[in-house]
């Protein structure tokens, strides 16, 4: 009979939950029994559960779902008043795969010598299904496998990845509820079955947690809500993106195949998480360097500071939404001195900029370590929270830093802040170079005593105003009786007579104009935009200033000239001119301020007159 059963499986039958109802009925007319119950040991729990059972009557018969290991049969298998007299039970133990249990009613009892090789038969004949069972649900669940790691693996995307994986888990586990825990950074997905992953200091730490940790398969029992929970690790190559949870009723057995597709999903699931995850960052990663590169490209083609740092300082704005950022160039030689270069945001121009500045200075002159701080209490009495500090380094020299603010907390993002240190490491070189290129025609343009330009700089300033502006004034000083201050004091104070009245001069002028050394002790300054009243009013401020700011205190005499649209000049006869009445205003007795009065028509008619 079994030798049918099997032949008519492997010929007819597909290989689903329904065999087991098909041997069990075969066997129940086979010995005649009125009810037959099939049991298979269940380890775990230590008692019996149920397998499958056949009966002609289905008002009296219901089998439990578990039976107890030391089998008395309850009498809550049979309606009230309908146990039937014979009831047997009978043990078969199969090879390495555990007990069968068959609880059946039959009127007569089983001969022994039927019952020997009863048991004999049926512990091969479940050899070979439970074999043969194992190797279809193997196979079955390959194939599974297969088709779901195909499509994993082409999706690129993290969103098609999550909804794949929650489509294999609805054709298997439709029935149950489950769910993807997934850290904070994946799971975003609302239409999802997906839950955030919650690191509490929760104690004892929930058992998803704990898988998530360790990375190892769990199955824990919750008695009181008659729950059984599946946890299985999304495990990738280098980390653990998650935890697959399956809630399924208490009762339900997990066949060794059950788990290792569960396990099987998880590892999968992980792994092309991993992959979309990388993906996403190597995406990442190259359109930073494309901005950098893009950045790059802007700053080779630029020759100015100015422009240079404003650039960066546009980039820094739109990468970080930063509110202030501040460019700090240490000079190279003391490393102390700082100047604050143009591009950076107003605040570092006044003092609590320079407050803030100092702040840093040390911890990244002792250590050139970045700051990436997103509740820095030093700065709370200045307003701000988030705070980047990145070092500007060069062939390993430092060479200051860059300051990036934000008035909340956390406001700066990990990407964003490597993101910006890699764009300052690319502009180190630019922003040196053209410190540097700034500084070498500075000191080309600048008399090495006073600091004031040279006379060279002040002609091609008046030739290029001359072009565009429409008016000018000149101021030519010459310091009054000199000779006898070296002579007095020798030349040493000499110099230093000349460097207090260069540094008066600079000081009242400011960005109005451009005051430069034209001789030994001879100074121009050259007022664009204005004319001879407003050039009159400085020279007397500054005569008075110097009269009373030098020492030993010495006095200036000016002459002025000026220029108007209106008339013709060059840049020779305004200094003609502004000579002329310097030499006045000497034999006036000095200390005094003459302009020159403007006789050019007047001469130009003489000489016409002379010619006609
Ligand atoms: P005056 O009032 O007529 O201008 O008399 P003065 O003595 O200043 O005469 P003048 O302007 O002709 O003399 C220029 C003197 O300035 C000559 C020189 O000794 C001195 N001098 C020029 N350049 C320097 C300098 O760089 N350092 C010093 N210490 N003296 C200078
Ligand atoms: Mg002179
Ligand atoms: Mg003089």
């Amino acid at each position: 009979m079994y030798f049918n059963i099997l032949s008519d499986l492997f010929e007819q039958k597909t290989w689903d939950d329904t065999i087991i109802d098909y041997i069990l009925k075969e066997i129940c007319g086979h010995i005649e029994a009125d009810f037959l119950a099939a049991y298979v040991h269940f380890d775990k729990s230590e008692s019996f559960r149920l397998l499958g059972s056949y009966y002609e009557d289905i008002v009296m018969f219901m089998p439990k779902n578990f039976v107890a290991d030391e089998v008395i049969i309850p009498e809550s298998f049979f309606h009230e008043n309908k146990r039937p007299k014979h009831v047997d039970l009978l043990q078969i133990q199969l090879r390495g795969m555990g007990k069968l249990l068959f609880i059946y009613s039959k009127e007569t009892p089983l001969p022994e010598h039927f019952l020997a090789t009863f048991k004999k038969e049926t512990e091969k004949l479940f050899s070979i299904i439970a074999q043969t069972w194992e190797n279809t649900q193997r196979s079955k669940n390959n194939k599974f496998l297969q088709e779901l790691s195909e499509k994993l693996l082409k999706a690129n995307d993290k969103n098609d990845v999550l909804r794949d994986i929650t489509k294999a888990l609805e054709q298997l586990y439709g029935d149950a509820e489950y769910h993807l825990i997934l850290t904070q950074e994946y799971g975003n997905t609302p239409s999802l079955p997906i839950r955030v992953m919650e690191y509490k200091d929760e104690n004892p730490i929930s058992m998803s947690t704990q898988v998530f940790m360790t990375g190892e398969f769990q199955i824990e029992i919750l008695k009181e809500q008659s729950k059984k929970m599946i946890y299985a690790p999304l495990t990738g190559e280098q980390s653990v993106y998650g935890v697959l949870e399956i809630i399924v009723p208490i009762e339900s057995y997990l066949w060794k195949e059950d788990i290792l597709l569960i396990e099987e999903i998880a590892a999968l699931s992980g792994k092309a998480l991993e992959k979309t995850i990388l993906y996403e960052d190597s995406l990442m990663q190259v359109s930073n360097l494309t901005l950098i590169n893009e950045v790059n490209h802007k700053l080779n083609s630029t020759s100015e500071l100015s422009e240079l740092t404003e650039i960066i300082r546009t980039q820094i704005m739109e990468i970080t939404e930063a509110s202030e950022v501040g460019f700090i160039y240490l000079d190279e030689e003391s490393n102390v001195e700082i100047e604050i270069l143009e591009g950076s945001s107003e605040l570092f121009k006044v003092g609590n900029g320079s407050g803030i500045v100092s702040l840093y200075k040390e911890k990244i002159l002792q250590k050139s370590d970045a700051v990436f701080n997103g509740k820095a209490e030093e700065l709370r009495s200045y307003g701000y929270q988030s705070v980047m500090v990145i070092p500007m380094e060069y062939s390993g020299l430092s060479m200051g830093f860059t300051i990036i603010l934000h008035e909340d907390t956390y406001h700066f993002s990990f990407e964003s802040f490597k993101l910006v240190e890699s764009m300052m490491q690319h502009s180190a070189l630019a922003i040196s170079n053209t410190i540097l290129k700034e500084r070498l025609q500075r000191t080309l343009i600048t008399d090495f005593l006073t600091q004031l330009y040279t006379r060279r700089y002040l002609e091609e300033r008046i030739n290029t105003h001359l072009e565009s502006g429409s008016s000018g004034v000149l101021l030519l000083f010459d310091i009054d009786d000199f000779k006898s201050v070296n002579d007095t004091y020798g030349h040493h104070v000499g110099d230093v007579v000349l460097k207090q009245v260069a540094a008066i001069m600079e000081n009242k002028i400011g960005n109005k104009g451009i005051v430069s050394r034209w001789g030994g002790e001879e100074i121009a300054i050259y007022l664009p935009e204005m004319d001879c009243e407003q050039g009159k009013q400085y020279a007397n401020d500054i005569r008075k200033l110097i009269r009373e700011g030098t020492e030993p205190a010495i006095t200036v005499s000016c002459g002025i000239s000026n220029w108007k649209r209106t008339e013709q000049y060059n840049q020779k006869s305004l200094f003609i001119r502004a000579d002329e009445a310097l030499y006045r205003a000497k034999s006036k007795g000095k200390n005094c301020v003459i302009i020159h009065k403007n006789r050019a028509a007047s001469l130009e008619l003489l000489v016409l007159c002379y010619r006609y």
